[in-house]
């Protein structure tokens, strides 16, 4: 039974690898101790801002095991997302996340053929995916399966590639061999800190949700509040600051998804060409991705707080 264990979890991780993942780390489906505290503080805080999902689902975010019934293992996997080309200066700016194809559904199926594999290739074997869609702390699962380490700026760095990527679990009622954590590399640096246009990061390691303009830009649904008018440094869609500046970002490598390359015409409009966009254009450009979340006259009152 051991040796299946680690026959299984050598197959997972390599076939994870074949599907175009970065990489794949394994835990024990059990309660998070170490986040409770921390997210119930984040909570009590109110550095979730509007978004109140966050505080649906308390237990079934920290224990998996009631989240999929019998689950024995989560399989975080990371798939870079870190693109080639980058948008002209002088632009109003859109996270790099948001290039191409929304993610959910690429990652989605990759997933789904890495569960099927397991399947065909284990046996019975049931399990659920998850892509920031579910109640499932993935920062903390990858990082607890030595994928990297949870940066001062909260997301999840590794020394080979940085943070560009999306995180993506299968959670499994399979036993595996788990893996351990890495060292955190951050050290003395405050760059993250000292960059963020919003100043959102309010202590190593907590980002007040609440003040960061992917919240602002993406999640609020009112108005956006008149005391940070200017300070968005042109963001019109998510923010990277904090990740553009970390100096294991210089370790970021181009992904080679073909759907997460943007539409031509992203990288060259202007900051005149963003305000004048039509809803046409807007289709064109953003046909299948992330930023039709915020819909035409989301992205619409962004950029007309931004020119303001
Ligand atoms: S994403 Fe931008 S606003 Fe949010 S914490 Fe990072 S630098 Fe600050
Ligand atoms: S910028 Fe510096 S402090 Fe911030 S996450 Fe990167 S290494 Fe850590």
């Amino acid at each position: 039974m051991i040796e299946n264990k680690s026959k299984y979890t050598a197959l997972i991780k390599t076939e994870a690898k074949r599907l175009g993942f970065l990489s794949c780390g394994i835990s024990r489906a059990e309660f998070l101790e170490e986040e409770a505290p921390r997210l119930e503080k984040w909570l009590n805080n109110n550095m979730n801002g509007e978004m109140r999902y966050m505080e649906n689902h308390f237990d079934k975010r920290l224990d998996p095991t009631k989240l999929v019934e019998g689950s024995k293992s989560v399989v975080s996997l990371l798939l870079n997302y870190y693109p080639e080309e980058k948008q002209i200066d002088n632009s109003f700016k859109l996270s790099k996340y948001a290039y191409g194809t929304d993610y959910h559904f690429i990652i989605k199926d990759k997933l789904k053929s890495l569960l099927h594999f397991i399947q065909d290739e284990i046996g019975e074997v049931d399990g659920r995916a998850f892509v920031d869609s579910a109640p499932v702390l993935d920062k903390a699962w990858a990082a607890k399966s030595g994928l990297g380490w949870i940066g001062k700026h909260s997301n999840l760095i590794t020394q080979q590639v940085g943070s560009f990527y999306f995180i993506a679990e299968l959670i499994i009622d399979l036993e595996l061999d788990y893996d351990a954590r890495v060292t955190d590399h951050c050290g003395t640096c405050t760059a993250c800190i000292d960059a963020c246009p919003t100043e959102a990061i309010t202590a190593p390691y907590v980002v007040d949700g609440s003040k960061c303009i992917s919240y602002f830009t993406i999640e609020l649904k009112e108005n956006l509040p008149n005391a940070f008018h200017g300070k968005f440094d042109d963001w019109m869609f998510g923010c990277d600051v904090c990740q553009d500046v970390c100096p294991w970002n210089r370790f970021s490598k181009p992904h080679n998804e073909p759907l997460f390359n943007p539409h031509p015409e992203l990288l060259s409009m202007t900051k005149k060409d963003w305000e004048e966009i039509t809803e046409e254009t807007f289709q064109k450009v953003f046909k299948k991705s992330a930023v039709k979340r915020t819909k035409f006259s989301g992205l619409k009152r962004n950029i007309n707080f931004l020119k303001e």
